[in-house]
Formats: structure tokens, C-alpha cells, sequence
């Protein structure tokens, strides 16, 4: 590998709502901090419903045109049939918008953004890049593995690819508004489900299934649209947008940091193994880590990052990563066409209901 051009404290491949964060707090802690993304533009083409809980304004900040809808809470149907209203409120976001606007935020603090740019390696402290078919190397005291489901940085500390949801999504004009988001499990979604996410007048509308079953998306989506239809949820009208991707369902990865490098966000497995939400840990991991890495560089290395922040990762998501994944493996091992059955396995299994606290 050859000499890197350029250094910096900290290099943070990702610029998803893990990264940003993770960049905008050590560029305010006064860090020369320098953001990959393999994407041209932040915030374009992003992969998600968009759903987040009201809480997370506790850690990140939200205009008012960053807020698609707001909604009250999470209806929950089985085989069709509506069977849990929980008081969840919630946004739908305008993700794009939002991660644009934390991204700006970032750069007034400092940060350097490099667009258009794949990180394809990772020695030591040197990250080679790919921009169009230059090659180069960058170095930097900590690197913070922020780059989603695929992670190469998860795979340089010897991670193993995780258990995977895939998705597919099409934004859907609504026939009339909605004021909650809907989730439906049907034997047909094998270790997932599909939902419905108003956006105002539109919808994100998607299906996700075990990874194995990901052949079989576009046809589920196409009749869980048919069946939306039918019921005058939404229009007959074409899509206004396709998204989809990998939802991590493994829980936290086994390791998660070492002295010079950590993984945030879905690279760290911060995605909840059933509900499948991923911004807001995206979010608290991304800033957890800038939390550790700031004692790190500010103590010259003294204060251990990697223990550090393996141990408030493990506090925030370990006990209630390690039940989820517990409900996912039960579920997806009793997964039955009986009805009666089914709806029994998903209640022991869905967070909106009792008796999935209720167990050891
Ligand atoms: C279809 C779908 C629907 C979802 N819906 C919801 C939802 O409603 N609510 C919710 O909370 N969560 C949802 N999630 C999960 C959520 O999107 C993720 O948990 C969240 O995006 C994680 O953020 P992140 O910053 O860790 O990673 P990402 O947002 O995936 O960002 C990673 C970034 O790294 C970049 N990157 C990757 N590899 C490289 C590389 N080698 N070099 C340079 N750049 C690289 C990518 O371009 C990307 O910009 C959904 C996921 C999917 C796929």
C-alpha cells in the first residue's frame, strides 16, 4: 500500500445518519474530520420508511420540513385483520432533506465531505479510495466505520456477515389521508412484514422478508399494493418512487471496535432485530462513538475508544437486542401457514404486544 497524501483525527466512512452525526460532533469538538461517501449526493436516493419515534428529538434536531406527517402510533394487522393500535407517535421523516440539513451542519463545524468516493481498502490507519479509477490513501489517527448493512470496516474487524431482511418499496399517492403508520404480518412475508407509512398525501409502501425469500419481493409488493387498493388506502396510480435494501436482523456485531477503528449505526447490527428501525441508533451509536473517540485522541490514545464504546453500546441496545434476537430466531423457526398459529407466534413476537415482554 502506498503512503497516504492527506491525515487526519478522524476518518468516518458513511455518510448516513450514523456518520453525520458521528462527524459533527468531533468536528465540534474541534477534530479535523474528513466524511466518505460512496454516494455523489448526501441524502439522495435513501433506502427507508422514515419512520422514527417522537423521542428522537432527544438527539437529533428536526425542522419542520424535515417532518413528512406526524403520526399517533402503530396499527398492527394479522392476516388482514387490524389487532393492536399502539400509542407510539411517531414521524415520517423527509430523510433526504434531514441528513442534508445535519450534513450542512457538520461542514459550519468543520467537517470535509468527499463525495463520489469508495473506500476499497483499509490498512492500520490507511483507507485507500476509489473516485472515478483514481486510487489513493488517506490516513487518520481513528477510522469510524459508518457504511451501512455491507460494512467493509465491520469485515476488517473480523465480523462475519450478518442475518439480513431485504426490502423493496414504492411510494404510493393515498386515496385519503392516514394518521397512523401500519404494520401486516401475513405467513407470506417470511421473517418480516409489509407497512405503510403516510407521507401527507403519499405513502412508503414496502414488504421485507428474510433475505433468503428476496426473489420473491416484487411480486409480494405487487399484491400487498393490490390488496391496499382494494381496501381505497391508496391510488391505482403508479409509484412515485422505488427504494428497498438490507435491514441487519443479527443484532449487535460481535466485535464492534478495536484501538483504531469502530463501526456505528446498521455496520455495528444497531438495527432492531424485529422492528427493523435503524435511524434513530444510527443516530445515538453515531454519537456515542464521537463520545469516545474525542477521550481517545484528546487523552493521546490513553482513553481506549474500543473498550470505551463497546461498553456504552452493549449498555444502550445489549439486553434489548438479545430479547429481539431471542423472539426472531422463536418466530422464524415456528413460522406457520395455520392461521390460528400464526397469529399466536406473532403476538409472542411483535413489540406492540404484552406477551412479548411477557417472556423470559
Ligand atoms: C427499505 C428500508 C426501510 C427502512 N425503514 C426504516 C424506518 O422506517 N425506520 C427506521 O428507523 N429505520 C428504517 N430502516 C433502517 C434504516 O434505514 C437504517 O438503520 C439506517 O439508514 C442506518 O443508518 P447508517 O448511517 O448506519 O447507514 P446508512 O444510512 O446505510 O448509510 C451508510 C452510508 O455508507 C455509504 N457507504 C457504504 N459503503 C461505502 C464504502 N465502501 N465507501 C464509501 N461509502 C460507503 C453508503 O453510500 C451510505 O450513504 C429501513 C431500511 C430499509 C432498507
Amino acid at each position: 500500500m502506498k503512503p497516504a497524501s492527506e491525515h487526519f483525527d478522524a476518518i468516518v466512512v458513511g455518510a448516513g445518519p450514523a456518520g453525520i452525526t458521528a462527524a459533527k460532533h468531533l468536528g465540534q469538538d474541534g477534530f479535523k474530520v474528513l466524511v466518505i461517501d460512496q454516494k455523489k449526493e448526501i441524502g439522495s436516493n435513501v433506502q427507508c420508511a422514515e419512520f422514527v419515534p417522537l423521542v428522537i428529538s432527544r438527539h437529533a434536531m428536526l425542522r419542520e420540513c424535515d417532518i413528512a406527517q406526524q403520526v399517533h402510533g402503530i396499527k398492527t394487522f394479522i392476516n388482514d385483520e387490524l389487532v393492536n393500535t399502539l400509542r407510539a407517535p411517531g414521524y415520517v421523516l423527509n430523510r433526504g432533506l434531514w441528513e442534508q440539513n445535519l450534513a450542512q451542519k457538520a461542514e459550519a463545524a468543520g467537517v470535509s465531505f468527499r463525495n463520489a468516493t469508495r473506500v476499497v481498502d483499509i490498512e492500520g490507519k490507511v483507507v485507500s479510495v476509489l473516485k472515478g479509477t483514481q486510487l489513493s490513501q488517506i490516513s487518520a489517527e481513528y477510522i469510524l466505520g459508518c457504511d451501512g448493512p455491507r460494512s467493509i470496516i465491520s469485515k476488517k474487524l473480523g465480523n462475519v456477515p450478518q442475518e439480513m431482511c431485504a426490502a423493496l418499496q414504492y411510494e404510493m399517492l393515498l386515496a385519503k389521508p392516514l394518521e397512523a403508520a401500519a404494520i401486516y404480518f401475513d405467513a407470506a412475508y417470511y421473517g418480516g412484514y409489509a407497512w405503510a407509512f403516510p407521507k401527507g398525501k403519499s405513502a412508503n409502501v414496502g414488504v421485507a422478508v428474510h433475505d433468503s425469500y428476496k426473489d420473491q419481493l416484487k411480486t409480494l409488493l405487487a399484491d400487498f399494493c393490490q390488496k391496499l387498493i382494494k381496501r381505497q388506502v391508496i391510488q391505482a396510480e403508479a409509484g412515485l418512487a422505488t427504494t428497498g435494501g438490507l435491514i441487519p436482523a443479527g443484532g449487535l456485531v460481535a466485535c464492534m471496535a478495536n484501538e483504531h477503528m469502530l463501526v456505528a449505526g446498521d455496520a455495528a447490527g444497531c438495527t432492531h432485530p424485529i422492528t427493523g428501525a435503524g435511524i434513530m441508533n444510527a443516530v445515538v451509536s453515531g454519537h456515542l462513538a464521537a463520545m469516545a473517540v474525542t477521550m481517545h485522541l484528546r487523552s493521546q490514545g490513553r482513553d481506549p475508544a474500543g473498550k470505551n464504546y463497546t461498553q456504552a453500546l452493549l449498555a444502550e441496545y445489549g439486553i434489548r437486542f438479545a430479547v429481539a434476537s431471542d423472539r426472531l430466531v422463536t418466530r422464524n423457526q415456528g413460522w406457520t401457514n395455520n392461521q390460528e398459529e400464526f397469529t399466536a407466534l406473532i403476538r409472542r413476537s411483535w413489540i406492540a404486544f404484552p406477551e412479548y415482554y411477557a417472556q423470559q
